[in-house]
């Protein structure tokens, strides 16, 4: 069967950069990926002729040749044909790091380059107080840290790791299983690409040591149950020069025995016997900081809310605040005596004659325009 053009079959134009093919292919690859495609038998002689492709067009000197003299011209030079599925992945595993997230490794080599330090979770619980005012905390967190004794190497001052012999160096092997060739990591070096032969004493090889570090972390006034502060570059420390991981510190927020908090507004319930929700009453009630007085209207009823602005909790960032919301429940009284009783049937009577007062008051002038009619 007559070859098709690589070019064809990477779906670009000759005038494509090396960029634009290396886009294709990486289309291509994923699009025919033969883990994507269990069920294709026609996926993965496609994926092959793409890699294939991309193996000439891929580089520079290649593609040149290949413009000139064809299929030609690059078959027996040894770039052509791959043997067998190994060297496809062998070949491409960078590519195939940046679209599958096998990266492991992949044959770049060495376990020595730069390893950015993992983001870190703290979780830090604070009082309501705290949350509502703002506060200065210091935390001390176990933090990996690149062994100053040894540079991070893990060998003993005045000593170098060597190269590990089974893998080369690379910390990976490579396993076939099916079409698949896996990086898995040395089993000899365990991934460091490197053996020791005589440990740091400070880190026993490990190139790291776990440190407490103290922090001091700054909590806004105002943040709420699971607000996440980022304390940049505060997370693990990178290995061999890599920038360390971030801090996350997750804020637990205790709930308060006299304010119920609800986004930025403080609610307090307050019981008020019936003679004072009847007559007015001037009542204290507590803010986050002064208690404050709220006169309570005549004829106030059960359930009512009233609101004191700006006294609840302050917005992040910003100088406005929630609201103070004052929930009263009217208490209705227990245990009285018989004169406490006596005066309420008396106060119940008079009740009475002014509503049947009202009533025909009412009557009256509903008949008076009737026969003013
Ligand atoms: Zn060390
Ligand atoms: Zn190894």
């Amino acid at each position: 069967m007559a070859k098709r053009d690589y070019y064809e079959v990477l779906g670009v134009s000759r005038e494509a950069s090396q960029d634009e093919i290396k886009k294709a292919y990486r289309k291509q690859a994923f699009k025919y990926h033969p883990d994507r495609n269990q069920d294709d038998p026609e996926a993965e002689p496609k994926f092959k002729e793409a890699a294939e492709a991309y193996e000439i067009l891929g580089t520079a000197e290649k593609r040149q040749t290949y413009d000139r003299f064809g299929h030609e011209g690059v078959s027996g030079n040894g770039f052509s044909g791959f043997s067998n599925n190994e060297d496809i992945f062998g070949a491409f595993s960078d590519i195939f790091g940046e679209v599958f997230g096998f990266s492991a490794g992949g044959g770049r080599g060495g376990g020595n380059r730069p390893r950015p330090g993992s983001d870190l979770r703290y979780n830090l619980d604070i009082s309501f107080r705290e949350a509502a005012k703002g506060a200065e905390v210091d935390i001390q967190i176990p933090i990996e840290q690149e062994c100053s004794d040894c540079d991070g190497t893990g060998a003993a001052p005045g000593t170098t790791p060597e190269i590990c012999s089974q893998c080369g160096g690379s910390g990976t092997m490579h396993q076939s299983q099916g079409f698949f060739r896996i990086a898995v990591t040395c089993p000899h070096c365990r991934g460091a690409g490197s053996t020791i032969t005589d440990p740091c004493d400070e880190c026993m090889g490990r190139g790291s040591v776990i440190k407490d570090k103290d922090l001091k972390v700054r909590i806004p006034a105002g943040v709420d149950n699971n607000s996440r502060l980022r304390l940049r570059g505060e997370g693990e420390g990178g290995l061999h020069g890599g920038p360390p991981g971030d801090l996350y510190v997750v804020i637990r927020v205790e709930s308060d025995n006299v304010f119920e908090r609800q986004g930025q507004n403080l609610i307090i319930s307050r019981d008020i016997p019936f003679v004072d929700a009847t007559l007015g009453h001037r009542l204290e009630v507590p803010t986050l900081d002064e208690p404050v007085h709220l006169d309570i209207p005549k004829g106030t009823q059960s359930g009512e809310v009233f609101r004191l602005r700006g006294l609840g909790l302050p917005h992040l960032g910003s100088a406005h605040k929630g609201d103070l919301l004052i929930e009263v429940k009217v208490k209705t009284p227990t245990g009285l005596n018989s004169r406490q009783e006596e005066l309420l049937k008396e106060f119940a009577e008079i009740e009475a004659k002014k509503l049947s007062t009202k009533a025909k008051g009412f009557f009256k002038k509903a008949k008076n325009k009737v026969m003013g009619e």
